[in-house]
């Protein structure tokens, strides 16, 4: 059976997080919904991946190249907050309490899915370090062991290039993410890091 809905399924349940009784679900309403409704989602989908990109300087995702972060003089340059996604990011701002810059590695060293330091954004961060103004990283990996592991390398290169390295503290639930922790707690683990 390949039918109209059946292919909406399919393409659904390709979607993070989505299984297949949640992918029948949404296919069954999509296409009862308002043609109109159906055209502005469709038009939302293809808007924000034509439009979204890769900042060259951080990696963000941003429809600006640089990101409004990289290209905000008010913020402090000197401090470069490492995460793994966009969407840590995100979380991080909605803290409110840090002002520098980041570096989205995209991912986390993890040799058992086959990702090495090849596959993650580390060579970019490496060139951002030659700008004198650059004066501390702050590793904000998630705290489970992909984050941790891809942490403690960091420390180790970047320390060789004499560069402050932080790592934001504990208090955010072992085995967690970034993207999903409460605000306060986060704050408190930016302001909280500790040298590595
Ligand atoms: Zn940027």
């Amino acid at each position: 059976m390949d039918t109209p809905l059946d292919r909406l399924t399919e393409q659904f349940r390709r979607l993070p997080g989505i299984g297949i009784k949640t992918a029948r679900k949404l296919a069954y309403y999509i296409v009862q919904e308002p043609p109109e409704r159906v055209d502005a989602f469709v038009a939302a989908i293809r808007n924000a991946k034509e439009t979204m990109k890769f900042c060259s300087v951080c990696f963000n995702l941003s429809s600006q190249d640089p990101c409004p972060i990289c290209s905000d003089s008010k913020r402090d340059h000197s401090v470069i907050c490492v995460v793994e996604t966009p969407q840590d990011v995100m979380a991080i701002e909605r803290s409110g309490d840090y002002h520098g810059v980041y570096h989205v590695l995209h991912g986390a060293l993890s040799p058992l899915d086959g990702v090495g330091v090849e596959d993650l954004r580390i060579k970019e961060l490496i060139q951002r370090l030659n700008d004198p103004e650059v004066k501390e990283v702050i590793l904000a990996t998630d705290p489970d062991v992909e984050g941790e592991a891809t942490a403690l390398y960091l420390a180790r290169l970047l320390k060789t290039a004499g560069i402050r390295v932080t790592r934001i503290a504990r208090g955010l639930p072992m085995g967690g993410d970034i993207e999903y922790a409460d605000e306060a707690t986060l704050a408190g683990a930016v302001a909280n890091r500790q040298e590595m």
